[in-house]
């Protein structure tokens, strides 16, 4: 028998009244660039650029990056491609970067954090980036990991424009910067929400903890109170938000995200059928009220089930 692929997204995202949503993919190299684009996605929400560095002594080299960029870049022609900048530390060590072990490496030097040691490794992943984005039609964007201030957001936006990039942003997977976030959306092109790790912050629970996944669980109300909070800053600065942790690939979250401002939603490639086929099926004002009925919620369970049922009664 042939091997199961996914369903292809027959059109883009959208409500059943019209309100786009754009259904993009989490990829990791070329090959996931191309399923992604085979499945139907709009773009790549999220780009996780790690893959070119593990397993070396030293960074790649710029020639090296810029040909890994462009094949990915080359299978969304004209399309969003939104790149991650390298989310080292020390649960993903790099020889180069992250030399020492670290009692908590979650809260460590990580993501951005270290271009504290090694800022020329960042700058030139940047330029590479903006070089493959000059030689290919893909509209790049580019973010970056575990950002906590405005400090930090404005050095990210400093260094794309350094190297002609015109699109810079940020994730929100701190609560610092979910906290904060009229003065970080205000000084970025665009953020978007990894909602794995603002998850594992705002609980206090390690993701990888097996033992703690009722906590680390993104319909908990400090979670969902958070990326509301998100939500309200996007639409007063008028500063575009996505979400690209896992939890977007949950039909049911997909509609409260959007009820709460959210514009993208990037995802596994065999999530974008089901999430389209719910969002097509509730109107942007049906999303208002069913994320209301969650943010009201007080537990996890209780969130999941206004959802689950006001979503019922629609469809
Ligand atoms: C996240 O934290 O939600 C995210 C998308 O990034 P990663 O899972 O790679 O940490
Ligand atoms: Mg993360």
């Amino acid at each position: 028998a042939a091997a199961a692929r996914p369903a292809r997204l027959a059109a883009p995202g959208a409500t059943r009244d019209g309100h786009p949503v754009a259904l993009l993919a989490n990829i990791g190299d070329a090959r996931g660039a191309t399923a992604a684009a085979e499945a139907g996605a709009e773009g790549v929400g999220l780009f996780r650029s790690e893959f070119l560095f593990l397993d070396r002594t030293d960074a790649p080299g710029r020639a090296e990056q810029v040909e890994a960029y462009r094949a990915v870049f080359a299978a969304f022609p004209e399309r969003k491609v939104v790149v991650r900048t390298l989310d080292a530390g020390a649960d993903k060590p790099l020889p180069f970067l992250t030399a020492d072990a670290e009692e908590n490496p979650a809260l460590g030097v990580r993501g951005l954090r270290t271009a504290r040691r090694r800022p020329e490794v960042l700058d030139e992943q940047l330029a590479a980036i903006a070089e493959a984005a000059a030689a290919e039609t893909a509209q790049v964007q580019v973010m970056a990991p575990m950002v906590a201030t405005l400090e930090e957001a404005r050095e990210v936006v400093a260094r794309c424009r350094a190297v002609g990039l015109e699109s810079a942003g940020i994730m929100i997977e701190t609560p610092a910067a979910a906290i904060r976030a009229d003065d970080l959306l205000a000084a970025v092109d665009f953020v978007s929400i990894g909602t794995n790790d603002l998850t594992q912050y705002t609980m206090a629970a390690d993701r990888m903890i097996g033992e703690l996944a009722d906590l680390n669980d993104p319909w908990q109300p400090a979670v969902l109170q958070l990326i509301a909070d998100v939500g309200a800053a996007s639409q007063r600065t008028g500063t575009p938000v996505g979400v690209c942790g896992e939890a977007a690939a949950d039909p049911l979250l997909a509609v409260v995200f959007v009820g709460l401002g959210v514009g993208s939603l990037s995802m596994t490639p065999r999530a974008l059928s089901a999430v389209g086929e719910v969002l097509a099926s509730v109107s942007r004002a049906d999303c208002v009220r069913i994320a209301a009925a969650a943010l009201a919620a007080s537990t996890a369970a209780d969130a999941r089930a206004a959802t689950a049922s006001a979503l019922g009664a629609i469809s």
